[in-house]
């Protein structure tokens, strides 16, 4: 058979090989020589170990420094006057005072953040779900770990169980807002913690993989891919199972916390209680695509990923939320926009998403197919075109094939170009009185540009000739005809 061709029309006439009901091909080698040799490879990012150090310094200083512009400045970005003691004080009394005295770890905290880690946890362990398989892992020689995908049944659940807590009394979700400095305390430390039990653990069990030697620079990028607790994969489990769920409660709760002060939910501040919901939603019903994305089959599970799981994601990419509470409380009036600005950003969210997940279903259902792990499911919601019958794709010399219909015969991240979306609009729905809100679009950029750049050095390393071919095919990389 030629090495490689466009489309898939011609599969079944040139050579018989098992394709899926849908018309894809299954990947004929678990793994290729090619793969363990790019699996193993050390390249340095994010500066190194000076960078990586750098960034676990800074990760924490600056969702402080945050929590004070938010918490007393009404999202003000306060700076240090130009003195060493105009430094020592902002250093002292304007962050460090602050955050002793607003955002201690208390009891209460840990109970609140560790109690929702530990419960997560458990339903992710028992809860019943499908099963589905990964891709072949070059590291373990091609075989493919197991995932159980509970999160639909831990969501529902969590939901109803947050629902009733509330509305009983037992526990009211405005703590929440209410104890917020000192849960993302709670949140920070257990980013550490888990970082390092990971790391140590991983050493006394021998599961290193792809380690530069640097302790810094290892600890930051991880040291086992797939560390597991039985069949929790802790990874996946960190990926999903915190982040998102803590981020959409963030929200619910400021929104009840307006309500019980206002009699009512702004719209800004619905807004923000449904991209969340969208967002963490998307996670859990869709969770059997998980399996087979980058972080899963690629990254390790270092300071990186855990942290910014556990504490990162929840603690800043909520600012939209918790300026439009803090905003009101200072102020005592709710930011609103006029009829068609709301309704405009509105749509930018539904469409944005409607294409996040439509793209992230066509990408990941292809890949599953083509592993053999493809499974229908009626989770809601399920949206039109997120799975494309009989997908045209680019066949590589790798085996590997690439999906160039749908959202993918577009452009060549129509993901990211539509979770940009979501995540300005986060911005937008707050207006334009501080920079905060607009920090996660910001940081996104930042991630997932570099991303895209690591991604495509590594599929031009590892389909050569033919990646070419399909970045001739699909020359755009995030929107058509401008970039
Ligand atoms: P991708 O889904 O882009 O996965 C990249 C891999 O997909 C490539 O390495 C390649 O793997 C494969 N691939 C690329 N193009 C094709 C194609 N045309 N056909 C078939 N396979 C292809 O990566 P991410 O995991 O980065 O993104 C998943 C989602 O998660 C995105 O929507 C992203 O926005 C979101 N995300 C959100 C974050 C947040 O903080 N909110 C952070 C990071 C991601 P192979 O080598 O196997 O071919």
């Amino acid at each position: 058979m030629a090495a490689s061709y466009l489309g898939s029309t011609m599969v079944a006439v040139e050579e018989k090989e098992k394709v899926s009901a849908n018309g894809v091909p299954l990947f004929k080698h678990t793994v290729t020589k090619l793969d363990e040799k790019m699996d193993k490879e050390v390249v340095h990012e994010f500066g190194g170990p000076v960078g990586v150090c750098a960034m676990m310094l800074g990760f924490p200083s600056l969702m402080y420094y945050f929590w004070v512009c938010l918490e007393y400045h009404q999202g003000k970005l306060i700076t240090p006057s130009y003195s060493l003691e105009g430094i020592q004080s902002f250093v002292l009394d304007d962050i460090i005072h602050k955050v002793v005295t607003g955002a201690f770890p208390h009891l209460l905290a840990i109970k609140i953040y560790m109690g929702f880690v530990l419960y997560s946890a458990i339903c992710a362990y028992t809860l019943p779900g499908p099963v589905v398989e990964g891709l072949g892992l070059p590291s373990l020689k091609g075989k493919k770990l197991k995932y159980l995908c509970n999160g639909l049944s831990f969501w529902y659940l969590t939901l109803v169980l947050s629902a009733v807590f509330h509305y009983t009394g037992i526990f009211r979700l405005t703590l929440i807002i209410d104890n917020f400095g000192s849960i993302m305390s709670v949140a920070i430390i257990w980013g550490f913690t888990m970082s390092i039990l990971v790391y140590v653990i991983s050493g006394i069990m021998g599961k290193h993989h792809r380690m530069s030697g640097n302790f810094f620079y290892d600890f930051f990028m991880g040291a086992c891919l797939n560390p597991r607790i039985g069949h929790l994969d802790l990874k996946m489990w960190a990926e999903t199972r915190v982040p998102w769920p803590v981020l959409f409660y963030i929200s619910v709760s400021c929104a009840l916390k307006q309500y019980e002060s206002k009699g009512y939910v702004s719209a800004p501040t619905a807004f923000m209680v449904l991209a969340h919901f969208l967002y963490v939603n998307a996670c859990q019903k869709g969770e059997e695509c998980i399996p087979t994305s980058w972080d899963i089959f690629y990254e390790k599970d270092g300071f990186m990923l855990i942290f910014w799981n556990m504490a990162g994601v929840p603690f800043t990419y909520c600012m939209s939320s918790i300026y439009l509470i803090k905003s009101e409380q200072a102020t005592g009036i709710s930011i609103t926009h006029s009829l068609p600005y709301t309704i405009f950003l509105y749509i930018l969210l539904l469409v944005g998403y409607y294409v996040f997940d439509t793209g992230n279903s066509q990408k990941n259902r292809f890949r599953m197919e083509q592993n053999g792990s493809f499974m229908t499911r009626k989770a809601f919601p399920q949206l039109p075109w997120g799975h494309l019958k009989n997908p045209s794709f680019i066949r590589t010399e790798h085996g590997n094939l690439l999906l160039t219909d749908g959202w993918w015969g577009i452009a060549r991240k129509p993901h990211y170009t539509a979770d940009l979306m979501m995540s300005i609009s986060w911005g937008l729905i707050t207006g334009f009185g501080s920079f905060l809100p607009y920090f996660y679009f910001c940081f996104f950029v930042f991630v997932l540009t570099h991303r895209v750049s690591r991604d495509m050095e590594r599929c031009a390393k590892k389909y050569g000739k033919d990646w070419d071919r399909y970045c001739e095919r699909v020359p755009y990389i995030f929107i058509p005809y401008v970039f």
